[in-house]
């Protein structure tokens, strides 16, 4: 095993990785603007490992003092630095002093025991104990507090820290058994422990890397789902995710899935007298009205401005109707208040049977026209099917009213 490893090539490779890694990270830093200080910070963790890995690897080469202080002091300074990161990367509040002073008790100790050879044993035992107990600190905070989308790289993360808390741990138990293996020069033993402790060490920058940037894309893509999908005034679902929805749908027999089209009656009177900022309000609070009125299975967006639509799934057209019916009679009876503001406000729903229509355009386009023949027969009323026929009736006995068979 010893023959095969040259733990001083090793040691700069393990430097080097880290050096790059290092830099890509610290590169990367302004991919996601909330991860940022995380991914600097772990940047900063990765060029203290490389320099406890160049430092290492020198031994023999640069003075003692370098070579086992230094060395065997950057090495557990990356490690606080890294948990440090990963409370940034776990939106808790970050401790830099914290570190600071971890760190400053660090160097204290080493130098404390000074470069002896003699203290190998020792020295072994704090490096791991500190860097294995950083990691074990890590574990509940990449647990509880990481977000859980998405779930593999979090699984990814706990599995790295996880298995460093084991390396460490293994190392403690077996210098504790066995002694430290040094060589009788001082110089790189090649025991068996030796050599996979170094390769592990090696690998430790491009593993940490992977992980954490697959961890801060994941955020990304997570961000890039939300913004796409929900609207940020009223939380709603957007349109084009409505849409989405209802093209699954599309098709299903066997009971009465409908899209409504709602639109607030005289919304820009109340812009005009109230302001944009209490419009906005009226906006959420209708919102919380229309997400209110869905049973499982149904779902509501924000089509534009005062405009909304939902899918409503029932087991007949009359049930259908009955639920728009209630959600207008809901809106009417539930004021917008606030102090000793109260706004009164209606909405005009427009109701089109999914298998009126072959597509998600067709039946928005059927909703719309009637959300517009309700407005044309005074607001704050569904018009559906039914009501819409019964209308353009009247309209062609009537000719004066404006309610055109083509709004049917
Ligand atoms: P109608 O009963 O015919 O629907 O009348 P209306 O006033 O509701 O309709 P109109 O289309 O004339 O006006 C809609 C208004 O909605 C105009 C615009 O200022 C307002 N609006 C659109 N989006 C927003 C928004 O995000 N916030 C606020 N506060 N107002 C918005
Ligand atoms: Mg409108
Ligand atoms: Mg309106």
């Amino acid at each position: 095993m010893g023959a095969l490893f040259d733990l001083r090539t090793l040691f700069l490779i393990g430097s080097l990785a880290g050096g790059i890694c290092a830099v890509t990270l610290f590169a990367s830093r302004r991919i996601h603007r909330p991860s940022e200080s995380a991914l600097a910070w772990a940047a900063a963790a990765q060029l203290l490992f490389s320099l406890s890995m160049l430092m290492i690897s020198l031994r023999g080469i640069i003075p003692d003092w370098l070579s086992v202080v230094l060395g065997n002091t950057t090495g557990p300074a990356g490690m606080i630095v890294l948990y440090e990161s990963i409370r940034r990367l776990c939106q808790m509040p970050p401790r830099p002093g914290f570190a600071v002073t971890a760190i400053a008790a660090v160097m204290s100790l080493q130098i404390l025991l000074g470069p002896s050879l003699d203290l190998f044993a020792t020295r072994l035992q704090i490096t791991s104990a500190i860097q294995g107990g950083y990691a074990a600190l890590m574990l509940p905070l990449l647990r509880r507090r990481l977000p859980a989308d998405p779930r593999v790289p979090m699984l990814c993360a706990i599995g790295l820290a996880g298995f460093f808390v084991g390396v460490h741990l293994t190392r403690l138990i077996w210098i504790a058994a066995f002694g430290a293996q040094t060589s009788p020069d001082g110089q790189f033993a090649a025991g068996l422990l030796q050599s996979v402790i170094a390769a592990t060490f090696t690998l430790a920058p491009m593993m940490h890397a992977m992980v954490l940037m697959s961890l801060v894309n994941g955020r990304i893509s997570a961000d890039l789902r939300r913004i796409a999908t929900t609207d940020d005034l009223t939380g709603l679902a957007t349109r084009r995710h409505f849409f989405g929805r209802v093209r699954e749908r599309l098709g299903r027999e066997g009971s009465s899935v409908a899209v409504l089209m709602l639109d607030l009656d005289w919304f820009k009177q109340v812009n005009d007298r109230y302001g944009h900022k209490i419009g906005d309000r009226v906006l959420v609070h209708f919102s919380c009205l229309l997400r209110s009125a869905l049973a499982a299975g149904d779902h509501a967006a924000r089509y534009g401005g005062e405009e909304f639509c939902a899918l409503f799934e029932r087991a007949t057209e009359e049930q259908v109707r009955g639920a728009a019916q209630a959600l207008c009679d809901a809106v009417r009876a539930s004021p917008f208040e606030q102090d000793s503001l109260t706004i009164p406000i209606t909405v005009s729903i427009g109701v089109a049977l999914v298998r009126e229509g072959g597509s998600v355009e067709e039946l928005v386009s059927i909703a719309d026209r009637r959300v517009y023949l309700a407005k044309a027969m005074g607001r704050d009323r569904v018009v559906d099917r039914t009501s819409a026929r019964r209308a353009a009736a009247a309209g062609r006995e009537h000719a004066s009213l404006p309610l055109h068979s083509a709004m049917v």
